[in-house]
């Protein structure tokens, strides 16, 4: 999957700094340079204006230098995508694309009080095959629900986790691409391409002061061949895709995620630094990226981890992402999008905290909740409803193995403490339920039984009708769990509403 070829090479480092062409300082939220500074010169202004213009069309390169001729900085300026995502979204998954309205309800009681934030459907390649569903379905659902709440503000369909062997399926329907490069990850990069991210790096100097940051980064021919080695190949794939997804749709017109957390080893503030210099090299215009986080993001659960560590490194990952927008020329409104799997509640607080402290956005994927709240309101509804419910996890249990398998790294099922089918075949709904829902600290909530069935979708989707007629059947009462969990639990909890 991952090719080699140098096709995008990092731009060389100029040979010697030239004239100053303008202050590194960016602020506009449209990713132009920002006002200059109070006191800045006339030129600077001037110049700001004209940058403006040709930012239209061009890249740009520039450095500083004072009046001695001393390098400050440098800066390199990319064309802004005109498609912006906003502050904060949150990703709303939907395996059956029944829940867009419910979903959407959510976000508009957080909007109405105060918080906007923007939806962005995302479904992954894999859960379309799972499911046997396509991308234009999600698009379908998307604008169903926009239209049907009226929903004025934006919104976005997410490509979610594509490489180039299948993000043709999703062109024409997705705005929002998640370039999937996990797989390339410690692939060799074309040696010249290695030599071009060193002279680029040249520009760091040897020690990167991080403002925020008390240990300055030790730059070292040995760091970037490290770095190079490990994400190079991978940077460059994404390079290739967004390529590929731009000369369909034209620069501009679509969102584009740089993922790389379906791995074990987490990427460092360190490693963060250097991937996004990569990224600025290539020209790739990325507005959210999407790490792996030290700790296990278990579907559907709660963190498991040092949660202290967690937050010491999202917070450093949020300074190294302001460092790289004014030294590298990323867009300005990139952020962190963590694809939590679902309700990691515990991280909720500590994120709000970080970003609030610096005014940052933050992107959030969920997915399998949405699913998880479906299969509530089936119980809750009784009768046929809450049989399929127990049908499904009483399938699930016979075919563990196979349902699990495509996602080994994010489960971790205590198979002991998994109920036996002939027990959960004797519960109410409200027993039913309670095991289910994420209720933390609930005597009856069993995370075990939650993980099953969050990889048990494909169990409904073999169910087909049955399964769909069902949540058609009870819309109303699958439709308040799937909000109530939205709203109450992640939206309250993110955005302490
Ligand atoms: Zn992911």
């Amino acid at each position: 999957m991952c090719r080699t070829g140098p096709l995008f090479s990092c731009r060389p480092a100029p040979s010697a700094p030239s004239s100053a062409l303008l202050r590194g300082k960016k602020t506009g939220g449209n990713g132009l340079p920002g006002r200059p500074d109070r006191g800045d010169p006339p030129h600077l202004r001037k110049l700001e204006g004209d940058l403006s213009f040709f930012l239209e069309s061009f890249k740009v390169m520039a450095i500083f230098v004072d009046a001695h001729g001393i390098f400050l900085s440098d800066i390199t300026l990319t064309k802004t995508s005109h498609m912006e995502i906003g502050k904060f979204s949150f990703g709303i998954g939907d395996r059956f694309e029944h829940q867009g309205e419910a979903q959407l309800r959510a976000l508009r009681k957080a909007t109405e009080k105060g918080i906007e934030v923007t939806p962005v459907w995302n479904k992954s390649n894999r859960e379309h095959n799972i499911v046997h569903s396509e991308p234009s379905g999600t698009r379908k659902e998307a604008d169903a629900a926009v239209a049907s709440l009226g929903w004025k503000g934006p919104y976005l369909v997410d490509a979610d986790h594509i490489n180039l062997t299948n993000v043709d399926r999703f062109i024409g329907y997705s705005d929002f691409f998640t370039l999937d490069v996990a797989s390339c990850i410690n692939k060799p990069a074309p040696p010249e391409s290695v030599e071009a991210f060193r002279k680029s790096c040249a520009l760091l100097g040897s020690r990167v002061e991080i403002p925020g940051i008390g240990e300055p980064v030790v730059v070292t021919g040995e760091m970037l061949e490290r770095m190079a080695a490990k994400y190079l190949a991978a940077i460059q794939e994404a390079g290739r895709i967004y390529r590929h997804i731009e000369s369909v749709k034209g620069a501009g017109n679509f969102v584009t995620e740089v993922s790389m957390d379906e791995v074990e080893a987490p990427q460092t503030p360190v490693d963060m630094l250097f991937i996004l210099k990569m990224i600025a090299d290539l020209g790739i215009p990325v507005q959210t990226i999407a790490p792996k986080f030290t700790g296990r993001f278990n579907k559907g659960v709660d963190y498991v981890g040092d949660a202290e560590q967690f937050a010491r490194e999202f917070e450093q990952d949020v300074l190294v992402i302001d460092y790289a927008v004014t030294h590298f020329g990323l867009p300005a409104n990139l952020k962190l999008s963590v694809h939590s799997g679902s309700d990691k509640f515990t991280l909720y607080p500590l994120m709000a905290g970080i970003i609030r402290k610096y005014d940052k956005g933050l992107h959030i994927k969920t997915a399998g909740t949405t699913w998880l709240e479906e299969v509530i309101g089936l119980a809750v509804a009784g009768g046929e409803a809450l049989e399929a419910a127990k049908e499904i996890y009483i399938k699930a249990l016979g075919r563990k193995e196979e349902l699990c398998a495509p996602y080994a790294d994010v489960i971790d099922i205590d198979d002991r403490r998994l109920p036996p089918a002939g027990e959960v075949a004797g519960w109410d709904s409200d027993t039913f339920a309670s095991a289910l829902r994420h209720i933390p600290g609930h005597p009856l909530f069993n995370p075990n039984f939650r993980q099953l069935i969050h990889v048990g979708y494909k169990i409904a989707a073999e169910m087909g009708s049955r399964y769909t007629g069902l949540l058609k059947q009870h819309r109303e009462v699958v439709g308040n769990c799937v909000e109530e969990n939205i709203y109450d639990r992640h939206l309250k909890r993110l955005f302490d509403l």
